[in-house]
């Protein structure tokens, strides 16, 4: 005996808008062991659907913080003014 696993069915979604292209009528969407995942035939924009039915991207993000932290003005060196030699004179 052999279980032959159906097919995912993908359904389009009436008048669903895609959150990419904002294209119409575009998104599929699929169930893959109770979790929800939907698509873009237009874009390719896909995601899915967490368990709180909130929208996680498949396509992690690349977004690169190169925040430079804020380097100090260089403190202006310390200028040494050597004192001369105080000669001490003692006229006796
Ligand atoms: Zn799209």
């Amino acid at each position: 005996m052999t279980t032959e696993q159906p097919a995912t069915k993908k359904q389009f979604i009436a008048s669903a808008v895609c959150p990419a292209c904002e294209a119409m009528d575009t998104i599929r969407m699929w169930t893959v062991d109770g979790t929800q995942f939907r698509d873009c035939i237009r874009c390719g924009f896909a995601d899915s659907l967490n368990e709180f039915g909130q929208s996680v991207p498949l396509e992690l993000p690349t977004r690169v913080n190169q925040d430079k932290p804020k380097v100090k003005k260089a403190a202006k060196p310390m200028q040494f003014f050597p004192n001369p030699k105080l000669k001490k004179q003692n006229d006796d």
